[in-house]
C-alpha cells in the first residue's frame, strides 16, 4: 500500500468505528427499553489494543437488576405460550440480520476484545449458526402421548420451558458465548436476564437490539451490563422466580455461583476452565498436527477455554514436531487487530499480560527453554508474543494451570499410557486433542480420557450442532446440539384416565 492508500484505509476505518459505536446502545435492555442506571452510573470499555476508552455504558445496580428480573418474571407466561414457529422465526430473523450487521458486529468485537478482525469474523459466522441451529431445532422438540404398559391409562409427557434465566457470559467469546445461551432459551420459550462481561459488552449490546429488531416481545430478553458483577447476580439469584442459571467463565466464580444456586434449587448449567492436552502419537501426521496446534493453542490469542494448554508429544517426534511449530509461531504477526495481516492482537488487560510473564518466568527457573517468543510486546495496549516453551517440567505452572494466553508449553511421553495419564492429571476435564494415524488408538485414547470434547485430528471441532461441554471442575450441562436444548426445558408427565 502507497502512503496515501494508507492514510485513506485509516480514516475509513476511523469512520466506520465512530459509526458502529453510535450504533451500539450504551444502556440496560429492561423490559423492551434501554435506559440508564437508577442511580446514573456507568463504566468504561477500553481497547486492549491501545488501552482507550471507546465507549461509555450504564452500570446496572441491584435495583436494576431486580427491574431485568421483575420483567423476565412478568413476561414469561406469555412466552411461553406463543408458538414454537413464532420463536422458531423470531431467531431466523435474528440469524439474518446478524448476517446482514457481520461487519458491525466483528468490528466491535475486535475493538472491544483485541481479537483479530478475521478470527472476529469467524465468530460472527459461527455465533450466528447458534440462531439458525436453534430456530431449527425449535420446531422438534416434540413430547409423546403413549399407552401405559399395563393398559388403562394414557401418559402425556411435555417438554415445557424451564422458566426465568439468569445468563452470565465471559469476554473471550462476546458474541458465541451470549448466542449460545439465548438461541436456545428463545427456542424453549425462557425469558431471560443476560449479564454480558464488563471487558467486553458492546457485542452483547448491539445483539440484544438485533434480537428486538427480530421481533422478540418486552421482557423475554434483558441486558444488564454492570461495573459489579455481583450487584446483578445476587439480587436476582435470590429472587425465587428465577428457575435456572446459565454460566460461562472461570471454575472460582461457577463454584460460588452454584453454591448461590442451591438455596432456590435452580437448574444449573456451567461452563466452565480447561486445560486442555493436545497429544501426538509417534505416528501422527505432523501437518496434521502442527496446523492443529496452531489452531487449537493460537486461535484466539490462546485465549479459549478450549485451547489446547499442554502439547504433549511422543519422545521421538518431539524434535521435529516443535522445529515445524516454532517456525509457524514465529510467522505469526503481532498487532491491532484492526490492520491487515494481524494474525496474533493483544490479551484483554494489562493483568493477563502480567500472568503471562509470570507463567514463563516460573517455567524457566523450573528449567524450560524458550524456543519462540517469551516476552511482552512494548508500547501501549496489552500484546505479549506468542510464545513456544520445551522441556517443560511436569510441575510448571504452564502445564497444571489454565494459561489463557499464547503460551504453548511442550512436554514428551514415551508410551500410549503415560500420554493417558498426562492428559487426565488436571482438575479440569473439557477440550482435548489426539494426533495419530491410528483410528483404533484415536478410539481407545477416547474410551480413556476424560474430557468432554476431543479432536481427533482436528484442533477446532466446536459447532452449533454439538453439544459443548465439560467433564470434573469444567463444569456441567452440555450448549449447542439437540441437548442444548434440553438444558432449557423440563418435562412434565400427565397421566391421563383411559378414554
Ligand atoms: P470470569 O469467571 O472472571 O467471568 C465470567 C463472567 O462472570 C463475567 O461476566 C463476569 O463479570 C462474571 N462474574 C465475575 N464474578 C462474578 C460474581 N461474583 N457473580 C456473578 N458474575 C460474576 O471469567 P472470564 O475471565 O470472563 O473468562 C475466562 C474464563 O472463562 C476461563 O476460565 C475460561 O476457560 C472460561 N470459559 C469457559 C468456556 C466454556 O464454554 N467452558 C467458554 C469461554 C470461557
Amino acid at each position: 500500500m502507497s502512503d496515501m492508500d494508507t492514510a485513506a484505509a485509516t480514516t475509513d476505518i476511523a469512520d466506520r468505528v465512530e459509526a458502529v459505536l453510535a450504533r451500539t446502545p450504551t444502556g440496560l435492555l429492561i423490559g423492551g427499553s434501554w435506559r440508564d442506571a437508577s442511580d446514573g452510573g456507568t463504566f468504561d470499555v477500553e481497547n486492549p489494543a491501545t488501552g482507550e476508552v471507546i465507549a461509555t455504558l450504564a452500570s446496572a445496580t441491584r435495583a436494576d437488576a431486580q427491574a431485568a428480573m421483575d420483567a423476565a418474571a412478568q413476561a414469561q407466561e406469555r412466552w411461553a405460550r406463543t408458538s414454537s414457529r413464532a420463536r422458531s422465526e423470531i431467531l431466523s430473523r435474528a440469524f439474518a440480520l446478524v448476517r446482514e450487521r457481520a461487519d458491525d458486529l466483528a468490528l466491535l468485537m475486535t475493538l472491544e476484545m483485541g481479537k483479530p478482525l478475521a478470527e472476529a469474523a469467524g465468530e460472527v459466522k459461527y455465533g450466528g449458526e447458534f440462531l439458525r441451529w436453534f430456530a431449527e431445532e425449535a420446531v422438534r422438540d416434540n413430547g409423546r402421548y403413549v399407552d401405559a404398559p399395563e393398559g388403562h391409562l394414557r401418559m402425556l409427557v411435555t417438554r415445557k420451558p424451564v422458566g426465568p434465566c439468569l445468563l452470565i457470559t465471559p469476554w473471550n467469546f462476546p458474541l458465541a458465548m451470549a448466542t449460545r445461551k439465548i438461541a436456545p432459551a428463545v427456542a424453549a420459550g425462557c425469558t431471560m436476564v443476560l449479564k454480558p462481561a464488563r471487558l467486553t459488552p458492546l457485542t452483547a449490546q448491539y445483539f440484544a437490539q438485533i434480537m428486538i429488531d427480530a421481533g422478540l416481545p418486552p421482557g423475554v430478553l434483558n441486558v444488564v451490563a454492570s461495573a459489579s458483577a455481583a450487584s446483578v447476580s445476587e439480587p436476582i439469584l435470590a429472587d425465587p422466580r428465577l428457575r435456572k442459571i446459565s454460566f460461562t467463565g472461570s471454575t472460582p466464580v461457577g463454584k460460588d455461583l452454584m453454591r448461590s444456586a442451591t438455596d432456590n434449587v435452580l437448574r444449573t448449567s456451567m461452563e466452565l476452565g480447561g486445560n486442555g492436552p493436545l497429544i501426538v502419537f509417534e505416528d501422527a501426521d505432523l501437518d496434521k498436527a502442527v496446523s492443529g496446534a496452531m489452531a487449537a493453542k493460537m486461535r484466539n490469542m490462546g485465549e479459549a477455554c478450549t485451547a489446547a494448554n499442554r502439547l504433549l508429544v511422543h519422545e521421538d517426534v518431539a524434535e521435529e514436531f516443535v522445529d515445524r511449530l516454532a517456525e509457524r509461531m514465529r510467522a505469526l504477526k503481532i498487532g491491532n487487530g484492526l490492520e491487515e495481516g494481524i494474525a496474533v492482537g493483544p490479551v484483554i488487560e494489562a493483568k493477563a499480560r502480567d500472568s503471562m510473564e509470570a507463567f514463563v518466568a516460573d517455567a524457566v527457573e523450573r528449567g524450560a527453554r524458550v524456543v519462540v517468543g517469551g516476552r511482552r510486546v512494548d508500547g501501549p495496549g496489552y500484546f505479549f508474543e506468542p510464545t513456544l516453551l520445551t522441556d517443560v517440567p511436569r510441575d510448571a505452572r504452564a502445564v497444571t494451570e489454565e494459561v489463557f494466553g499464547p503460551i504453548a508449553p511442550v512436554v514428551t511421553f514415551r508410551s500410549e499410557d503415560e500420554a493417558v495419564a498426562l492428559a487426565n492429571a488436571t482438575e479440569y476435564g473439557l477440550a482435548s486433542y489426539v494426533f495419530t494415524e491410528n483410528i483404533s488408538r484415536g478410539l481407545r485414547i477416547g474410551d480413556r480420557i476424560e474430557f468432554g470434547l476431543l479432536g481427533l485430528n482436528v484442533g477446532v471441532i466446536s459447532n452449533a450442532a454439538a453439544p459443548f461441554g465439560g467433564v470434573k471442575q469444567s463444569g456441567m450441562g452440555r450448549e449447542g446440539g439437540a441437548e442444548g436444548l434440553a438444558e432449557y426445558t423440563t418435562t412434565q408427565y400427565i397421566g391421563v384416565e383411559d378414554p
